[in-house]
Protein backbone atom coordinates (compact mmCIF):
# COMPACT_ATOMS: atom_id res chain seq x y z
CA UNK A 1 0.00 0.00 0.00
CA UNK A 2 1.64 3.38 -1.13
CA UNK A 3 2.16 5.85 2.00
CA UNK A 4 -0.72 8.07 0.68
CA UNK A 5 -3.22 5.44 0.80
CA UNK A 6 -2.31 4.05 4.10
CA UNK A 7 -2.30 8.36 5.59
CA UNK A 8 -6.09 8.04 4.09
CA UNK A 9 -6.51 4.91 6.09
CA UNK A 10 -4.52 6.21 9.41
CA UNK A 11 -4.33 8.93 11.55
CA UNK A 12 -1.18 9.85 13.62
CA UNK A 13 -1.22 10.73 17.04
CA UNK A 14 1.41 12.70 18.73
CA UNK A 15 2.34 14.31 22.22
CA UNK A 16 4.97 16.46 22.61
CA UNK A 17 7.65 16.95 25.56
CA UNK A 18 10.08 19.89 25.46
CA UNK A 19 12.56 20.71 27.33
CA UNK A 20 13.47 24.58 27.96
CA UNK A 21 16.62 25.92 28.95
CA UNK A 22 15.78 28.75 31.17
CA UNK A 23 17.95 31.29 30.93
CA UNK A 24 19.27 32.99 34.28
CA UNK A 25 22.48 33.55 35.54
CA UNK A 26 23.39 30.29 37.91
CA UNK A 27 22.44 26.80 37.25
CA UNK A 28 18.68 25.70 39.14
CA UNK A 29 20.02 24.35 42.44
CA UNK A 30 24.26 24.86 41.63
CA UNK A 31 25.68 28.55 42.12
CA UNK A 32 27.77 28.20 39.28
CA UNK A 33 26.67 29.39 35.51
CA UNK A 34 26.78 27.59 32.17
CA UNK A 35 27.80 28.36 28.41
CA UNK A 36 26.92 26.81 25.31
CA UNK A 37 30.31 25.96 23.90
CA UNK A 38 32.90 26.67 26.99
CA UNK A 39 35.52 23.65 27.89
CA UNK A 40 34.36 20.48 28.93
CA UNK A 41 34.05 20.73 33.23
CA UNK A 42 34.77 24.43 33.36
CA UNK A 43 31.57 24.76 35.00
CA UNK A 44 31.05 22.53 38.03
CA UNK A 45 30.82 22.98 41.64
CA UNK A 46 30.20 20.32 44.48
CA UNK A 47 26.84 20.25 43.74
CA UNK A 48 26.37 19.57 40.70
CA UNK A 49 29.04 17.10 40.98
CA UNK A 50 27.13 15.73 44.17
CA UNK A 51 29.56 15.63 46.64
CA UNK A 52 28.35 14.63 50.04
CA UNK A 53 26.95 16.72 52.38
CA UNK A 54 26.03 19.28 48.92
CA UNK A 55 22.64 20.71 49.27
CA UNK A 56 20.43 22.49 46.56
CA UNK A 57 19.69 25.84 46.63
CA UNK A 58 17.22 26.81 43.83
CA UNK A 59 17.48 29.59 42.08
CA UNK A 60 14.09 31.64 42.40
CA UNK A 61 14.75 33.38 38.58
CA UNK A 62 14.13 29.76 37.41
CA UNK A 63 11.17 29.72 38.95
CA UNK A 64 9.59 32.83 38.02
CA UNK A 65 10.59 32.24 34.55
CA UNK A 66 8.56 28.88 34.57
CA UNK A 67 5.14 30.82 35.70
CA UNK A 68 5.83 33.07 32.75
CA UNK A 69 5.98 30.92 30.69
CA UNK A 70 2.55 29.02 31.90
CA UNK A 71 0.96 32.25 32.10
CA UNK A 72 1.52 33.44 28.90
CA UNK A 73 0.12 30.17 27.69
CA UNK A 74 -2.73 30.52 29.65
CA UNK A 75 -1.92 27.58 32.19
CA UNK A 76 -3.32 26.76 35.66
CA UNK A 77 -0.31 27.93 38.13
CA UNK A 78 -0.14 25.85 41.33
CA UNK A 79 -0.27 27.67 44.53
CA UNK A 80 1.94 25.15 45.88
CA UNK A 81 4.14 22.64 44.63
CA UNK A 82 7.16 20.51 45.42
CA UNK A 83 10.17 18.96 43.91
CA UNK A 84 10.48 15.53 43.73
CA UNK A 85 13.93 13.05 43.07
CA UNK A 86 13.55 10.63 39.80
CA UNK A 87 15.61 7.88 40.78
CA UNK A 88 17.91 6.19 37.68
CA UNK A 89 21.88 5.49 37.26
CA UNK A 90 23.44 6.81 34.36
CA UNK A 91 27.30 8.15 34.03
CA UNK A 92 26.49 11.74 33.54
CA UNK A 93 23.98 12.13 36.41
CA UNK A 94 26.53 12.36 39.55
CA UNK A 95 23.43 12.05 41.99
CA UNK A 96 21.78 8.80 40.64
CA UNK A 97 18.36 11.39 40.60
CA UNK A 98 17.24 14.02 38.80
CA UNK A 99 15.75 16.94 40.88
CA UNK A 100 12.62 16.85 39.21
CA UNK A 101 8.36 17.50 39.55
CA UNK A 102 6.42 14.51 39.74
CA UNK A 103 2.66 14.38 40.50
CA UNK A 104 2.24 18.30 41.57
CA UNK A 105 4.00 20.32 38.98
CA UNK A 106 4.36 24.10 38.94
CA UNK A 107 1.96 25.03 35.86
CA UNK A 108 -0.97 22.95 35.50
CA UNK A 109 -3.34 22.05 32.25
CA UNK A 110 -4.25 24.81 29.50
CA UNK A 111 -4.63 25.38 25.81
CA UNK A 112 -2.45 27.15 23.08
CA UNK A 113 -3.33 27.90 19.63
CA UNK A 114 -1.41 27.45 16.78
CA UNK A 115 -1.71 28.27 13.11
CA UNK A 116 -0.46 24.91 10.96
CA UNK A 117 1.37 26.52 7.92
CA UNK A 118 0.14 30.20 9.15
CA UNK A 119 -3.42 29.77 8.04
CA UNK A 120 -5.47 27.18 9.61
CA UNK A 121 -5.85 27.22 13.39
CA UNK A 122 -5.57 23.96 16.18
CA UNK A 123 -6.00 24.58 19.88
CA UNK A 124 -3.48 21.97 21.50
CA UNK A 125 -3.88 20.47 25.30
CA UNK A 126 -1.21 21.45 27.36
CA UNK A 127 -0.87 18.86 30.27
CA UNK A 128 2.29 20.24 32.57
CA UNK A 129 5.13 22.52 32.79
CA UNK A 130 7.47 21.05 35.66
CA UNK A 131 10.95 22.29 36.70
CA UNK A 132 13.76 20.09 36.55
CA UNK A 133 17.37 19.99 36.27
CA UNK A 134 19.63 19.06 33.24
CA UNK A 135 21.69 15.99 33.52
CA UNK A 136 25.66 16.45 32.19
CA UNK A 137 27.10 14.73 28.40
CA UNK A 138 28.23 11.21 27.60
CA UNK A 139 30.44 11.63 24.98
CA UNK A 140 31.17 8.57 23.10
CA UNK A 141 32.54 9.70 19.95
CA UNK A 142 35.82 11.23 21.17
CA UNK A 143 38.03 8.34 22.79
CA UNK A 144 38.33 5.19 21.20
CA UNK A 145 37.64 2.74 23.99
CA UNK A 146 36.04 5.07 26.98
CA UNK A 147 33.48 7.19 27.51
CA UNK A 148 33.83 10.87 28.67
CA UNK A 149 31.60 13.00 30.59
CA UNK A 150 31.29 16.53 30.84
CA UNK A 151 29.16 18.09 34.04
CA UNK A 152 29.11 21.74 32.48
CA UNK A 153 25.16 21.23 31.88
CA UNK A 154 24.64 18.99 34.38
CA UNK A 155 22.06 21.15 37.31
CA UNK A 156 21.15 23.75 34.42
CA UNK A 157 17.17 24.34 35.10
CA UNK A 158 15.16 23.08 32.53
CA UNK A 159 11.15 23.68 31.83
CA UNK A 160 9.64 20.67 30.73
CA UNK A 161 6.52 21.02 28.80
CA UNK A 162 4.14 17.92 28.04
CA UNK A 163 1.55 18.19 25.53
CA UNK A 164 -1.40 15.72 25.47
CA UNK A 165 -2.01 13.70 22.44
CA UNK A 166 -3.49 16.48 20.24
CA UNK A 167 -1.05 16.68 17.45
CA UNK A 168 -2.73 14.74 14.58
CA UNK A 169 0.59 15.70 11.77
CA UNK A 170 4.14 15.93 11.45
CA UNK A 171 3.12 19.68 10.43
CA UNK A 172 1.31 20.35 13.35
CA UNK A 173 3.82 19.02 15.56
CA UNK A 174 6.47 21.53 13.71
CA UNK A 175 3.95 24.75 13.98
CA UNK A 176 3.91 24.09 17.92
CA UNK A 177 7.47 24.15 18.82
CA UNK A 178 7.94 27.08 16.49
CA UNK A 179 5.33 28.83 18.67
CA UNK A 180 6.71 27.67 21.50
CA UNK A 181 10.05 28.95 20.52
CA UNK A 182 8.62 32.16 19.68
CA UNK A 183 7.19 32.55 22.84
CA UNK A 184 10.00 31.88 25.02
CA UNK A 185 11.84 34.00 22.92
CA UNK A 186 9.30 36.77 23.82
CA UNK A 187 9.89 36.57 27.18
CA UNK A 188 13.20 36.42 27.27
CA UNK A 189 13.28 33.58 29.48
CA UNK A 190 15.37 31.11 27.07
CA UNK A 191 17.66 31.41 23.86
CA UNK A 192 15.23 28.95 21.96
CA UNK A 193 18.12 27.63 20.16
CA UNK A 194 17.77 24.06 19.02
CA UNK A 195 20.83 23.81 17.57
CA UNK A 196 22.75 24.67 20.55
CA UNK A 197 20.55 22.71 22.94
CA UNK A 198 18.28 24.97 24.69
CA UNK A 199 15.62 24.16 23.09
CA UNK A 200 14.89 19.81 22.80
CA UNK A 201 12.18 17.81 21.93
CA UNK A 202 10.84 14.29 22.21
CA UNK A 203 8.12 13.08 19.76
CA UNK A 204 5.48 10.37 20.95
CA UNK A 205 4.42 9.35 18.13
CA UNK A 206 1.51 6.22 17.79
CA UNK A 207 -1.20 5.50 14.58
CA UNK A 208 -5.22 4.52 14.76
CA UNK A 209 -7.72 3.83 11.73
CA UNK A 210 -9.15 7.21 10.86
CA UNK A 211 -11.98 8.17 13.01
CA UNK A 212 -11.23 5.96 15.81
CA UNK A 213 -10.74 6.60 19.44
CA UNK A 214 -8.58 4.25 21.06
CA UNK A 215 -4.90 5.24 20.44
CA UNK A 216 -2.62 3.21 19.29
CA UNK A 217 0.77 2.10 20.73
CA UNK A 218 3.26 4.51 20.83
CA UNK A 219 6.96 5.29 20.17
CA UNK A 220 9.06 7.94 21.93
CA UNK A 221 11.65 9.47 19.37
CA UNK A 222 14.55 11.27 20.90
CA UNK A 223 17.49 13.29 19.73
CA UNK A 224 15.71 15.93 17.46
CA UNK A 225 17.49 19.18 17.33
CA UNK A 226 15.99 20.92 14.77
CA UNK A 227 12.06 21.83 13.62
CA UNK A 228 12.59 20.47 10.40
CA UNK A 229 14.27 17.11 11.65
CA UNK A 230 11.19 16.76 13.52
CA UNK A 231 8.88 17.34 10.90
CA UNK A 232 11.22 14.58 8.75
CA UNK A 233 11.90 11.95 11.90
CA UNK A 234 7.49 12.16 12.86
CA UNK A 235 6.72 11.65 8.93
CA UNK A 236 8.93 8.68 8.99
CA UNK A 237 7.98 6.84 12.28
CA UNK A 238 4.45 7.57 12.04
CA UNK A 239 5.14 5.99 8.19
CA UNK A 240 6.56 3.20 9.69
CA UNK A 241 3.85 2.03 11.74
CA UNK A 242 1.37 2.54 9.53
CA UNK A 243 3.09 -0.06 7.33
CA UNK A 244 3.46 -2.79 10.27
CA UNK A 245 0.29 -2.09 12.22
CA UNK A 246 -1.49 -2.87 8.02
CA UNK A 247 0.58 -5.92 8.06
CA UNK A 248 -1.00 -7.08 11.13
CA UNK A 249 1.83 -6.80 13.39
CA UNK A 250 2.21 -5.67 16.76
CA UNK A 251 3.89 -2.37 17.73
CA UNK A 252 6.27 -2.25 20.73
CA UNK A 253 6.72 0.39 23.18
CA UNK A 254 9.83 1.45 23.25
CA UNK A 255 12.13 4.42 22.56
CA UNK A 256 13.65 5.23 19.27
CA UNK A 257 16.51 7.43 18.04
CA UNK A 258 16.58 9.52 15.47
CA UNK A 259 18.72 8.89 12.66
CA UNK A 260 19.77 12.25 10.62
CA UNK A 261 22.03 10.90 8.25
CA UNK A 262 19.80 7.87 7.71
CA UNK A 263 16.92 9.59 8.10
CA UNK A 264 15.10 6.71 9.80
CA UNK A 265 14.52 5.92 13.75
CA UNK A 266 15.97 3.02 14.98
CA UNK A 267 15.25 1.43 18.67
CA UNK A 268 17.14 2.74 21.88
CA UNK A 269 15.72 0.90 24.66
CA UNK A 270 12.35 -0.34 25.97
CA UNK A 271 10.26 2.75 27.34
CA UNK A 272 10.50 2.99 31.42
CA UNK A 273 7.41 3.73 32.96
CA UNK A 274 6.74 5.75 36.06
CA UNK A 275 7.31 3.23 38.26
CA UNK A 276 11.01 2.61 37.15
CA UNK A 277 12.03 6.13 38.54
CA UNK A 278 10.77 5.51 42.47
CA UNK A 279 9.53 9.58 42.45
CA UNK A 280 9.85 10.26 46.06
CA UNK A 281 9.67 14.02 47.61
CA UNK A 282 13.07 15.62 47.61
CA UNK A 283 13.37 16.21 51.25
CA UNK A 284 16.22 18.95 51.01
CA UNK A 285 14.04 21.55 48.94
CA UNK A 286 10.79 23.24 50.54
CA UNK A 287 7.71 22.98 48.93
CA UNK A 288 7.44 25.69 46.00
CA UNK A 289 4.71 28.22 47.16
CA UNK A 290 3.78 31.47 44.69
CA UNK A 291 1.48 33.86 46.19
CA UNK A 292 -1.12 35.85 44.01
CA UNK A 293 0.61 39.04 44.13
CA UNK A 294 3.76 37.46 42.80
CA UNK A 295 1.53 35.97 40.05
CA UNK A 296 0.19 39.19 39.45
CA UNK A 297 3.60 40.66 39.00
CA UNK A 298 5.14 38.11 36.78
CA UNK A 299 1.76 38.99 34.55
CA UNK A 300 2.60 42.59 34.13
CA UNK A 301 5.93 41.60 32.87
CA UNK A 302 4.64 39.78 29.52
CA UNK A 303 4.59 41.63 26.67
CA UNK A 304 1.84 41.32 24.09
CA UNK A 305 2.78 37.98 22.53
CA UNK A 306 3.21 36.97 18.73
CA UNK A 307 -0.07 35.37 17.87
CA UNK A 308 -2.03 38.22 18.87
CA UNK A 309 0.54 40.95 17.02
CA UNK A 310 0.43 38.50 14.15
CA UNK A 311 -3.80 38.48 13.98
CA UNK A 312 -3.79 42.58 14.60
CA UNK A 313 -1.28 42.94 11.58
CA UNK A 314 -3.64 40.31 9.24
CA UNK A 315 -7.13 41.67 10.70
CA UNK A 316 -7.02 45.22 11.19
CA UNK A 317 -3.99 46.25 9.53
CA UNK A 318 -4.87 43.83 6.01
CA UNK A 319 -1.22 42.62 6.03
CA UNK A 320 -0.33 39.84 4.28
CA UNK A 321 -0.23 36.45 6.39
CA UNK A 322 3.68 35.56 5.61
CA UNK A 323 4.68 38.88 5.59
CA UNK A 324 2.36 39.98 9.31
CA UNK A 325 4.38 36.15 10.83
CA UNK A 326 7.52 37.90 9.28
CA UNK A 327 7.06 40.78 11.33
CA UNK A 328 5.37 39.36 14.62
CA UNK A 329 8.18 36.05 14.34
CA UNK A 330 10.59 38.54 16.93
CA UNK A 331 9.90 40.85 19.67
CA UNK A 332 12.57 43.63 19.36
CA UNK A 333 11.41 43.55 15.16
CA UNK A 334 7.76 43.61 15.88
CA UNK A 335 8.55 46.31 18.54
CA UNK A 336 10.45 48.64 16.16
CA UNK A 337 7.71 47.83 13.59
CA UNK A 338 4.93 49.43 15.64
CA UNK A 339 6.74 52.23 16.65
CA UNK A 340 7.50 53.10 13.05
CA UNK A 341 3.64 53.08 12.56
CA UNK A 342 2.58 56.52 14.31
CA UNK A 343 5.49 58.01 12.14
CA UNK A 344 4.20 57.09 8.50
CA UNK A 345 0.97 57.39 6.97
CA UNK A 346 0.24 53.60 7.49
CA UNK A 347 0.62 50.50 9.19
CA UNK A 348 1.42 49.29 5.46
CA UNK A 349 3.50 51.57 4.33
CA UNK A 350 5.83 50.75 8.22
CA UNK A 351 5.55 47.28 6.81
CA UNK A 352 7.24 47.60 3.32
CA UNK A 353 9.98 49.65 4.98
CA UNK A 354 10.67 47.39 7.86
CA UNK A 355 10.34 44.20 5.33
CA UNK A 356 12.10 45.73 2.47
CA UNK A 357 15.09 48.22 3.19
CA UNK A 358 16.01 47.19 6.88
CA UNK A 359 15.40 43.87 6.50
CA UNK A 360 17.81 43.63 3.67
CA UNK A 361 20.51 45.99 5.43
CA UNK A 362 20.59 43.51 8.63
CA UNK A 363 20.79 40.72 6.38
CA UNK A 364 22.89 42.25 4.64
CA UNK A 365 25.66 42.81 7.97
CA UNK A 366 24.47 40.24 9.66
CA UNK A 367 22.73 42.19 12.60
CA UNK A 368 19.27 41.73 14.22
CA UNK A 369 17.18 44.80 14.81
CA UNK A 370 18.47 45.68 18.05
CA UNK A 371 21.28 47.38 16.40
CA UNK A 372 19.40 48.53 13.77
CA UNK A 373 20.84 52.76 13.29
CA UNK A 374 18.54 54.31 11.91
CA UNK A 375 15.50 55.89 14.79
CA UNK A 376 11.79 55.27 14.21
CA UNK A 377 11.12 58.43 13.63
CA UNK A 378 13.65 59.67 11.32
CA UNK A 379 12.94 56.75 9.36
CA UNK A 380 9.17 57.56 9.41
CA UNK A 381 10.69 61.34 8.05
CA UNK A 382 11.91 59.29 5.04
CA UNK A 383 8.86 57.63 4.42
CA UNK A 384 6.81 60.41 4.71
CA UNK A 385 9.03 62.74 1.67
CA UNK A 386 8.02 60.17 -0.25
CA UNK A 387 4.62 60.14 0.46
CA UNK A 388 4.63 63.72 -0.20
CA UNK A 389 5.93 63.33 -3.69
CA UNK A 390 9.20 65.17 -2.81
CA UNK A 391 11.33 62.03 -3.20
CA UNK A 392 10.77 59.39 -5.19
CA UNK A 393 11.02 56.10 -3.64
CA UNK A 394 13.63 54.36 -5.52
CA UNK A 395 16.12 57.22 -4.47
CA UNK A 396 14.84 57.35 -1.17
CA UNK A 397 15.60 53.64 -0.84
CA UNK A 398 18.92 53.25 -2.64
CA UNK A 399 20.71 56.90 -1.95
CA UNK A 400 18.74 58.34 1.28
CA UNK A 401 18.10 54.96 3.26
CA UNK A 402 21.90 54.23 2.94
CA UNK A 403 23.39 57.52 4.02
CA UNK A 404 21.08 57.52 7.29
CA UNK A 405 22.52 54.33 7.67
CA UNK A 406 26.11 55.31 7.99
CA UNK A 407 25.12 59.11 9.35
CA UNK A 408 21.38 57.88 11.35
CA UNK A 409 22.23 61.79 12.67
CA UNK A 410 21.48 63.30 9.52
CA UNK A 411 18.27 64.29 8.14
CA UNK A 412 16.60 62.56 5.00
CA UNK A 413 15.58 66.24 3.57
CA UNK A 414 19.12 67.39 3.96
CA UNK A 415 20.80 64.62 2.24
CA UNK A 416 17.36 64.88 -0.57
CA UNK A 417 18.37 68.21 -1.25
CA UNK A 418 22.78 67.73 -1.13
CA UNK A 419 21.79 64.76 -3.65
CA UNK A 420 19.59 66.74 -5.72
CA UNK A 421 17.14 64.25 -4.87
CA UNK A 422 14.03 66.88 -4.56
CA UNK A 423 11.26 65.92 -7.49
CA UNK A 424 10.36 69.32 -9.65
CA UNK A 425 6.81 68.38 -9.11
CA UNK A 426 5.76 71.43 -10.69
CA UNK A 427 3.72 70.43 -13.50
CA UNK A 428 4.23 73.18 -16.03
CA UNK A 429 7.93 72.34 -15.82
CA UNK A 430 7.13 68.73 -17.16
CA UNK A 431 4.88 70.42 -19.32
CA UNK A 432 7.06 72.59 -21.07
CA UNK A 433 9.62 70.00 -21.31
CA UNK A 434 7.21 68.04 -22.85
CA UNK A 435 6.06 70.84 -25.46
CA UNK A 436 9.79 70.85 -26.46
CA UNK A 437 10.32 67.45 -27.38
CA UNK A 438 7.08 66.97 -29.50
CA UNK A 439 8.34 69.81 -31.54
CA UNK A 440 11.53 68.15 -31.55
CA UNK A 441 10.32 64.94 -32.58
CA UNK A 442 7.17 65.59 -35.32
CA UNK A 443 7.27 62.31 -36.80
CA UNK A 444 7.16 60.23 -33.19
CA UNK A 445 3.79 62.40 -32.04
CA UNK A 446 2.62 61.69 -35.62
CA UNK A 447 2.75 57.76 -35.16
CA UNK A 448 1.46 57.96 -31.85
CA UNK A 449 -1.54 60.40 -32.87
CA UNK A 450 -2.23 57.65 -35.65
CA UNK A 451 -2.90 54.90 -33.31
CA UNK A 452 1.06 53.61 -31.91
CA UNK A 453 0.12 54.31 -28.41
CA UNK A 454 3.06 52.61 -26.88
CA UNK A 455 5.16 55.23 -28.52
CA UNK A 456 4.02 57.20 -24.88
CA UNK A 457 6.75 55.10 -23.57
CA UNK A 458 9.29 57.06 -25.41
CA UNK A 459 7.87 60.42 -24.65
CA UNK A 460 8.33 59.12 -20.66
CA UNK A 461 11.55 57.63 -21.02
CA UNK A 462 12.95 60.57 -22.67
CA UNK A 463 11.25 62.78 -19.91
CA UNK A 464 12.85 60.49 -16.59
CA UNK A 465 15.78 61.52 -18.41
CA UNK A 466 15.54 64.87 -18.23
CA UNK A 467 14.89 64.85 -14.73
CA UNK A 468 17.30 62.29 -13.90
CA UNK A 469 14.97 60.20 -11.47
CA UNK A 470 14.14 63.40 -10.10
CA UNK A 471 10.43 63.63 -11.62
CA UNK A 472 7.81 61.26 -10.49
CA UNK A 473 6.44 58.62 -13.06
CA UNK A 474 3.35 58.79 -12.80
CA UNK A 475 2.83 62.65 -12.74
CA UNK A 476 5.48 62.11 -16.31
CA UNK A 477 3.04 59.54 -17.29
CA UNK A 478 -0.29 62.13 -16.96
CA UNK A 479 1.47 65.28 -18.46
CA UNK A 480 2.84 63.01 -21.31
CA UNK A 481 -1.05 61.37 -22.34
CA UNK A 482 -2.27 64.61 -21.73
CA UNK A 483 0.04 66.80 -24.20
CA UNK A 484 -0.25 63.66 -26.46
CA UNK A 485 -4.16 63.06 -26.67
CA UNK A 486 -4.60 67.08 -27.03
P1 LIG B 1 5.10 8.93 30.50
O1 LIG B 1 4.67 9.18 31.89
O2 LIG B 1 5.37 7.53 30.19
O3 LIG B 1 6.16 9.86 30.03
P2 LIG B 1 2.88 10.46 29.62
O4 LIG B 1 1.50 10.02 29.85
O5 LIG B 1 3.47 11.52 30.48
O6 LIG B 1 3.81 9.21 29.62
O7 LIG B 1 2.98 10.94 28.13
C1 LIG B 1 4.14 11.41 27.60
C2 LIG B 1 3.81 12.02 26.27
O8 LIG B 1 3.30 11.02 25.39
C3 LIG B 1 2.77 13.10 26.33
O9 LIG B 1 3.20 14.16 25.50
C4 LIG B 1 1.54 12.45 25.75
O10 LIG B 1 0.74 13.38 25.07
C5 LIG B 1 2.13 11.49 24.76
N1 LIG B 1 1.28 10.33 24.50
C6 LIG B 1 0.62 9.55 25.38
N2 LIG B 1 -0.05 8.57 24.75
C7 LIG B 1 0.21 8.72 23.42
C8 LIG B 1 -0.18 8.01 22.24
N3 LIG B 1 -0.92 6.93 22.27
N4 LIG B 1 0.28 8.47 21.06
C9 LIG B 1 1.06 9.54 20.98
N5 LIG B 1 1.46 10.23 22.05
C10 LIG B 1 1.04 9.84 23.26
MG1 LIG C 1 6.46 11.89 30.85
Amino acid sequence: MSNSELSSKYETVIGLEVHIQLKTNRKVFAPENFTFGSPPNQHVSPVSMAHPGALPSPNLKCIEHIVKLGLAIGCEIAPNSYFARKNYFYPDLPKGYQLSQDTLPVVGEGEMDIYVDGKVKKSIQIERIHLEEDAGKSIHDIHPSQSLIDLNRAGVGLAELVTKPDLRSAQEAGAFLAEIRRIVRYLQISDGNMEEGSLRCDANVSVMPKGSDTYGTRVEIKNINSISQVIKAITYESGRQMKAVDRGEALVQETRTWDVSKGKTAPMRDKETADDYRYFPEPDLQPIKISEAKIEEIKAEIPRLPQSRFLQYVEEYKIAKNEAQTLADQREFSDYFEALIPFTDSPKTAANWVLGPVRTWLNEHNKDISKFPIKEKKLGDLSQLVKSGKVNLNAAKEIIFPRLCENPKENPETIAQENDLIMESAENELQDAMEALIEKFPAEVKKYRGGKKNLAGFFVGQLMRQFKGKANPKEVNEVVRKLLDS
